[in-house]
């Protein structure tokens, strides 16, 4: 993952990774499933940017929201005042089910979210004296976020590399759910989500019974090791080993939640609610910026026990225009039945990767739920060994592919002691991606695997 070199021409060459010598094109519209590049390329976008662009690009429905939003109110500060798009927007993501998710902060990006999540659960135990719990758990293979909250979290190494010395100390992480790798043979899945929960409760053991604030996990793993999907009871005895210690439960669905799966909140698939939960990215599909914090009435009524109010101020939150888009989007979402076509499509891609792809001798796994799947790319089906780390496989695999007019997400694997594993390249395009797309993405998802791995098979 290195950037584009410093000579480049680009001001915002730093940016962008080195996709294997190629340097990023610049794209001048997009409309519907595609993005139209300068060269006068046509791309379908079978990543949505990054799992952002939920119900396709262009959607006038959204430009006239945001512009009649913009037209009466561009902006206002929210130290006193609210907005009627936020609170709207507030209305439509929670509500007063008992044990459910009840308030909403909203901000800019995911990991203001997710950084807000963490002094948000700090700051919940503060207010109910119990100021010894300062530690955060998360697990290998995850990623929350830039900001240096996030890093603490991510089980990269590499996205940690740099920043070590500087990073939280009160936290650490524990195994993902990650079966194809880590699932012992003849393990079943009970047993297996039961060794993770033991693990966690081990962990926070270690730590100290009345220490831990709050585990952190993505519902389903995104970019990390490629769609890391939870086995059946993973959760609920997460969640009960949280409950156990009186630890929250912090889901981050930035990137699988919003309806990704099949479901608007993947946390529905699992039977468990969680006591904080961020989202954003599809939320309101790219069209501003956007993302949230959903919480629990428990997490509210902890902090009304204290000071009433959540000490985190920040200038753009609940920004009118973002919260409009959100509003629109959501709409669609409800118009449209978005969510159930997702589930459908998701089936479709799944199907038709498996048809066209399952049984190539580099294929490791197809998994995932909903729009959000990933192919894990092995060196040796059997042994399920990977790439040499000089061979950037996804990489490849990614430019193959670009080359054939689609764009994917790729993640450089390789193995590493708490990180990323196999090569994957993952796929969650808009959640109204049309049967005949899912075609063309197939289609230029196998003449590029025929490509890459006819000369390195
Ligand atoms: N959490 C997850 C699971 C993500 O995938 C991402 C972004 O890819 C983030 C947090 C950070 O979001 P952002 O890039 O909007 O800050």
């Amino acid at each position: 993952m290195s950037p584009v070199r410093i000579d480049s021409h680009q001001p915002t060459c730093l940016l962008y990774r080195d996709l294997h010598g190629k340097k990023p094109e610049t794209v001048v519209e997009a409309k519907g499933s595609y993005v139209y590049l300068d060269d006068g390329r046509k791309i379908l976008d079978a990543c949505a940017g990054a799992a952002v662009a939920s119900i396709g690009h262009g959607d006038q429905r959204v430009i006239q929201a945001v512009t009649a939003q913009m037209t009466t109110l561009s902006y206002h500060h929210t130290s006193r005042l609210t907005n009627s798009a936020a609170e709207r927007l507030g209305h439509m993501l929670v509500g007063d089910r008992p044990g459910g998710l009840s308030h909403a902060i909203f901000l800019s990006s995911g990991s203001e979210a997710n950084e807000s999540a963490i002094k948000l659960a700090r700051q919940y135990f503060v207010e109910l004296g119990e100021s010894e719990r300062v530690h955060i758990i998360s697990r290998n293979n995850s990623y929350h976020g830039n900001s240096i909250g996030c890093v603490s979290l991510t089980g990269i190494p590499s996205r940690r590399r740099h920043f070590e010395p500087i990073l939280m100390q009160h936290t650490s992480r524990v195994s993902p759910c990650y079966p194809y790798r880590y699932k012992t043979e003849g393990e079943s899945d009970e047993a297996y989500a039961q060794r993770l929960a033991d693990e966690l409760e081990v962990e926070i053991l270690r730590v100290g019974e009345k220490k831990v604030a709050a585990f952190f996990a993505e519902t389903v793993g995104g970019a990390a090791a490629g769609n890391l999907t939870p086995v059946p009871g993973y959760f609920k005895a997460i969640r009960k080993v949280c409950d156990k210690y009186g630890v929250l439960l912090v889901l981050d669905e930035i990137m699988c939640g919003m309806g990704r799966t099949g479901k608007m909140h993947a946390w529905e698939w699992e039977g468990v609610v969680p006591d904080i939960e961020t989202i954003g990215k599809g939320l309101n599909g790219g069209y501003q910026a956007l993302s949230a914090v959903l919480i629990s009435q428990r997490v509210v009524d902890g902090l009304k026990k204290g000071s009433g109010a959540f000490a985190n101020g920040q200038t753009f939150q609940c920004h009118p225009a973002a919260a409009a888009a959100g509003v629109a989007v959501m709409s669609i979402f409800e118009s449209d039945d978005i969510v159930i076509t997702c589930a459908k499509r998701g089936a479709e891609l799944r199907q038709k990767l498996v048809e066209n792809l399952g049984d190539h001798p580099n294929v490791g796994e197809i998994r995932g739920r909903g729009l959000f799947l990933s192919i894990e790319f092995v060196k040796d089906r059997e042994t399920k060994a990977t790439f040499s780390k000089g061979l950037p496989i996804a990489a490849m695999l990614d430019n193959a592919i670009f080359d054939r007019g689609v764009s994917v997400y790729s993640g450089f694997g390789k193995g590493t002691a708490d990180g990323v594993v196999g090569d994957h390249i993952l796929f969650s395009p808009p959640l109204n991606i049309s049967s005949s797309e899912i075609d063309e993405l197939v289609q230029a998802v196998k003449e590029g695997v025929d490509e890459v791995f006819g000369s390195q098979a």
